[in-house]
C-alpha cells in the first residue's frame, strides 16, 4: 500500500518526542496501529487520543483558602491531625510584594490540572475558588480527601527570612505507605525541569515530618510541595510570572508521571 509509509512516519516522530516516554508534554492524539495487524493486509486504524493516565485520579490540594484571614476564629479552630491536635488551618505566607501564597497555589493547581487533564486523569480538587471571602477546608478535611484518588499533592510555597534560603522541598510523612517514594518522584520531576531543590530545609529537597494533618490523614500516598521561597526574591520573581508557574506545573507533572507510570 503506498499510503503506509506515510502512515507510520507520524508514529516514528511521535515516540521520539516523549523520549523515555514519561517526560515532557503529551503529544497531539495519536494514530494507533494494532501491533497482531498481518503485514499484507492495510492495517486498523483507531484514532483516538493518547491519554497514558486514564483511570487514574489525582487529588490537588491548593494550600490556603484566600480569605483565610478574615475568619481567624475559624482558622485558629484545634482539629485533628492525626495524633496531634493543630489549628485548621493558617493564613499562608506572601510574596514582599504582596501576591499571596494562597493565590500562587491556585494558579500553579489550574495549570496543572489542565495538564493532568490532556494525559487523561482525572482531578479532584480540595476546594473549587480562589476567593477572599471564604475560609478553609481544615488540614484533617484535605487529608482525608487523599481517599478520593490514587494520589495527593498539597502544593504551597514558604516563606522564610533567612538570607539565600531559597528552592523547593517536599515534604512525607514516613508513617503513610507509599508517601516517601511519592516524595522522591515529585522531587525528580521538579529537578528533570530544571528547577533547584531547597538551600535551607531538608535534603536533596526531601524533608520528613509527622506534624502534618495533611500528610498524616491521607489513606494513599500524599506529598506536600513547598515549591519555593516566597520571601526570597529570586524565587518570588519566578513564582509570580505566569512562564514560572508553567515550569512549577510542569515540574509536578513529571513527578505524578513517574508515579503513576
Ligand atoms: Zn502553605
Amino acid at each position: 500500500m503506498r499510503w503506509l509509509p506515510a502512515l507510520v512516519l507520524p508514529l516514528v516522530v511521535l515516540a521520539g518526542c516523549n523520549g523515555s516516554g514519561d517526560e515532557g508534554e503529551p503529544s497531539p492524539p495519536g494514530i494507533r496501529v494494532s501491533p497482531e495487524q498481518p503485514r499484507d493486509r492495510a492495517p486498523a486504524v483507531t484514532l483516538r487520543p493518547d491519554e497514558p493516565l486514564a483511570g487514574k485520579t489525582v487529588v490537588l490540594d491548593p494550600g490556603h483558602q484566600l480569605g483565610n484571614g478574615r475568619f481567624p476564629s475559624e482558622i485558629n479552630r484545634l482539629v485533628d491531625a492525626g495524633g496531634l491536635m493543630k489549628p485548621c488551618n493558617t493564613t499562608g505566607t506572601a510574596t514582599d510584594a504582596g501576591y499571596p501564597e494562597a493565590t500562587f497555589v491556585w494558579e500553579v493547581a489550574e495549570v496543572l490540572q489542565r495538564k493532568l487533564e490532556r494525559w487523561g486523569a482525572e482531578v479532584v480538587l480540595t476546594r473549587d475558588s480562589n476567593s477572599a471571602e471564604l475560609w478553609g477546608p481544615c488540614v484533617d478535611e484535605r487529608g482525608r480527601r487523599a481517599a478520593e484518588g490514587d494520589l495527593l499533592v498539597s502544593i504551597h510555597g514558604d516563606g522564610n527570612l533567612s538570607p539565600g534560603a531559597r528552592g523547593f522541598h517536599v515534604i512525607a510523612s514516613p508513617e503513610v505507605e507509599g508517601s516517601q517514594a511519592l516524595a522522591e518522584e515529585m522531587r525528580d520531576g521538579l529537578v528533570a525541569e530544571g528547577l533547584e531543590t531547597s538551600t535551607y530545609l531538608g535534603s536533596e529537597g526531601l524533608d520528613s515530618r509527622t506534624d502534618l494533618g495533611t500528610l498524616n490523614l491521607a489513606v494513599r500516598p500524599a506529598v506536600m510541595v513547598e515549591l519555593g521561597n516566597m520571601r526570597d526574591p529570586q524565587d518570588a520573581a519566578l513564582m509570580t510570572s505566569p512562564e514560572g508557574r508553567q515550569r512549577y506545573a510542569a515540574g509536578l507533572l513529571r513527578g505524578i508521571r513517574r508515579h503513576l507510570r
